[in-house]
């Protein structure tokens, strides 16, 4: 058997599980759960693997699971799905209770890794590696309060799920990864190829003044809220130095102005992200607006206190890992529909992971409204459920194909910007208490 010839045999096994990857991808649709509580949704991704005759770890990182199918030996590609629903209590399909849906379609990622696995599982034979498959938690920034509890409690160091996974050790034997995320409001059958993502690190800020009465005794108070008024005039003060090439953005807001009108403000709250297009652009950014915070309560005789709070790292995408993604999307659904030149509104972890690794992050089409709100839909289920895992599992043929020279000329070619030890020293870095 040559290489296309294995090709056609797995789109063959995929086309033939094609109703049960459409079924699991609206099973999980409908029963939609937040970070690091995607218990049913873990549940079913782990059972359908062992259904594959798969050994497969669970509870990694409170709800992640991992299985590798193939031979011991050679390089080792993770096809990615991440379990976690965002809140959008409007949507059709939320959670009654927790007001969880779907409304970033994450549940199409778990049915098409699970289709990719559905279709390489039983022609590993044939390919010089292991393909891993991997559900992970959290991908989602929410619920602050629930995750710094867990972290409290030391169930977590980082809120998100590829963090955790990076810290426990969990990604240390995988050598790259692919994964899909849906494009809201491309409805066509197209694949968004290579956009970017931005980083960003949180800040939350504390200007403690001294209170005094505001009309007969201002002169015995230290007033924090012109503290963080001229923070934000000192923030904004910096913007010229923010090159457009860093995409750097700042966007402070006040969460507490003051106690009572007739009390000069002696507690005034901030909070702010510094996002940018490389992770030095944000530090370098980040360390400005410490300065403006800083130099602004000198000024005015306040306190400030500065809780740093980790973010996502930008996503880089790895060229070689798109040019393989792009000859397979195009053999599916023509040249034409493989676009370029998107960028991603938001961040990701996977922005961590490829930090590390070799990483792709292909955005598809099958999807109408907006992301993140009651109006997202899965307008074509097997654009959005059966295409990615076709896509993705020939990717993993073309890797590992032949003594599996392209993923190893891949593993040869990459620089990471970390290693596992630095990067979570980074983090931890800025992971400070609330
Ligand atoms: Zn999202
Ligand atoms: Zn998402």
């Amino acid at each position: 058997m040559n290489k296309e010839e294995l090709k056609i045999k797995v789109l063959e096994q995929i086309d033939k599980n094609a109703q049960r990857i459409i079924e699991i991808g609206q099973t999980i649709f409908q029963n939609p759960e937040l970070g690091f509580k995607e218990y049913k949704t873990a549940a079913l991704t782990a059972d359908t693997l062992e259904s594959l005759g798969l050994e497969c770890q669970k509870g990694l990182a409170l709800t992640g699971v991992k299985a590798a199918a193939g031979k011991n030996q050679g390089p080792r590609v993770m096809v990615m799905g991440e379990l976690d629903a965002v809140v959008c209590p409007l949507h059709p399909d939320a959670d009654k209770q927790t007001g969880a849906a779907h409304s970033c379609g994450h549940n199409s990622q778990i049915a098409a890794m699970l289709g990719a696995a559905m279709g390489l599982v039983p022609f590993m034979e044939h390919l010089d590696g292991q393909a891993v498959f991997v559900g992970v938690p959290a991908e989602e920034y929410v619920e602050l309060e629930f995750r710094e509890r867990l972290r409290q409690e030391g169930k977590i160091r980082f809120f998100g799920g590829k963090q955790e996974f990076i810290r426990l050790g969990i990604l240390d034997d995988v050598d790259m990864g692919l994964m899909i995320h849906s494009h809201a409001g491309v409805e066509e059958r197209k694949f968004l190829l290579d956009c970017d993502s931005s980083g960003f690190l949180g800040k939350l800020i504390v200007f403690t003044g001294k209170e005094a009465h505001a009309g007969a005794e201002p002169h015995m108070g230290i007033n924090a809220l012109n503290a963080a008024s001229l923070a934000m005039m000192a923030i904004n003060s910096q913007r010229e130095t923010f090159r457009e090439a860093d995409r750097i953005r700042v966007h402070p807001i006040i969460t507490k102005g003051g106690d009572l009108v007739n009390i000069v403000p002696a507690d005034v709250r901030m909070e702010t992200y510094v996002r940018g297009r490389s992770i030095s652009a944000v530090v370098d950014a980040a360390q400005k607006v410490d300065r403006a915070l800083k130099g602004s309560a000198y000024a005015i005789g306040a306190e400030v206190k500065i809780t740093n709070v980790p973010g996502y790292l930008p996503l880089i995408q790895n060229q070689r890992l798109n040019t393989l993604f792009a000859g397979n999307s195009a053999q599916l659904l023509g040249e034409e529909n493989n676009l370029t030149g998107y960028e991603l509104m938001g961040s990701t972890d996977a922005g961590d992971v490829s930090s590390l690794m070799p990483l792709i992050h292909v955005s598809t089409g099958g999807y109408a409204g907006t992301a993140h709100s009651k109006d997202f839909a899965i307008c074509d289920p097997e654009m959005a459920y059966v295409m990615p895992a076709k896509a993705m599992a020939m990717t993993v043929i073309d890797l590992l194909w032949a003594g599996a020279v392209e993923a190893k000329q891949i593993m040869a070619g990459h620089r990471p910007a970390f290693s596992k030890e630095e990067y979570v020293a980074f983090w931890e870095g800025y992971n400070q208490d609330m």
